[in-house]
């Protein structure tokens, strides 16, 4: 079973995702569980964690097809001894929510080196703030994403992740996102059939097939190899509309979230049946 959806709405409370998910005909979704753009965010209270729940079993969604997503102020790889404490306090709190809300992943961007540290340096400084994380909660998995390498943002090659959970003591709990949009821009063609199992038999023997967790699904407004992190709706960008048939024809994205974040949230559940009728296209 494929379990497409989309990275819903949070607003009223997070018990409302699951609402929203099931409005567009989800199978899954992905949400914040604080204010992605504030350091601070209130406390979910337990009866709001309770609502959420419920919605989730009568709307059919098992934390395997939920996909919380971090903050975006949150850098893993910060050199800045303070910075850096700002970022794992954080971090450590969006695992608290996900355990609090009954979750099993959090996905999110790997970090930055702006030009303070070496790229190595960085990846290693990220595997100790996971370490650190999953030192300190239970049940939820590290779900790295890979990125389209704008800026100073590593996690671009398929190397730095593989570099990054090397480091991770408890390979049980890292896996990998992987955004289709950010591995076109970082030079992955996935557009072709060709480029599609060049890139995934690269993936194999550098991360392991075995840590695919979930995969953003989105085209990307700007070309291969662009570095640039634009995502566009399915088949109205520069990768077009066979990767996404591919992927719902192939066997290894079974069971885990497919999420789109493509811009247009007018047209989610339109996508969302189009890629469910491709399985069998
Ligand atoms: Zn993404
Ligand atoms: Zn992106």
């Amino acid at each position: 079973m494929k379990y497409v959806g989309a990275h819903v709405s949070v607003e009223g409370g997070v018990s409302k995702a699951p609402l929203n998910a099931r409005a567009i005909g989800a199978e899954a979704f992905a949400l914040f569980t604080r204010n992605p753009s504030r350091w601070k965010s209130k406390e979910i209270s337990d009866k709001e964690a309770e609502a959420f729940k419920k919605n989730c079993e009568e709307c059919g969604y098992t934390p395997a097809q939920i996909l919380p997503h971090d903050s975006y102020l949150i850098n893993l790889g910060q050199a800045d001894a303070a910075k850096l404490a700002q970022s794992r306090e954080a971090f450590l709190d969006e695992f608290r929510r996900c355990e609090q809300l009954g979750l099993t992943m959090l996905n999110f961007h790997p970090g930055s080196h702006l030009n303070l540290i070496a790229a190595d340096d960085c990846l290693d400084l990220i595997a100790e703030s996971i370490n650190m994380t999953l030192d300190n909660t239970t049940g939820v998995k590290a779900v790295i994403e890979n990125t389209a390498g704008q800026g100073t943002n590593l996690g671009f090659t398929f190397h730095h992740l593989a570099r990054i959970i090397d480091k991770v003591h408890d390979k049980s709990r890292v896996g990998v996102c992987i955004d289709t949009c950010h591995a076109f821009a970082a030079g992955y063609d996935l557009a072709t059939p060709e480029g599609y199992e060049a890139a995934w038999k690269e993936f194999d023997d550098t991360v392991g097939m075995q840590y695919l967790s979930a995969m953003h699904i989105n085209d990307s407004k700007k070309g291969l190899g662009s570095r640039v992190d634009r995502h566009e709706s399915l088949g109205k960008g520069a990768i077009g509309h066979t990767l996404f048939t591919m992927l719902m024809q192939d066997q290894r994205m079974e069971g885990i979230p497919l999420i789109l974040e493509t811009p247009d949230w007018d047209i989610w559940a339109e996508e969302i049946a189009w890629m469910y009728s491709q399985v069998k296209a």
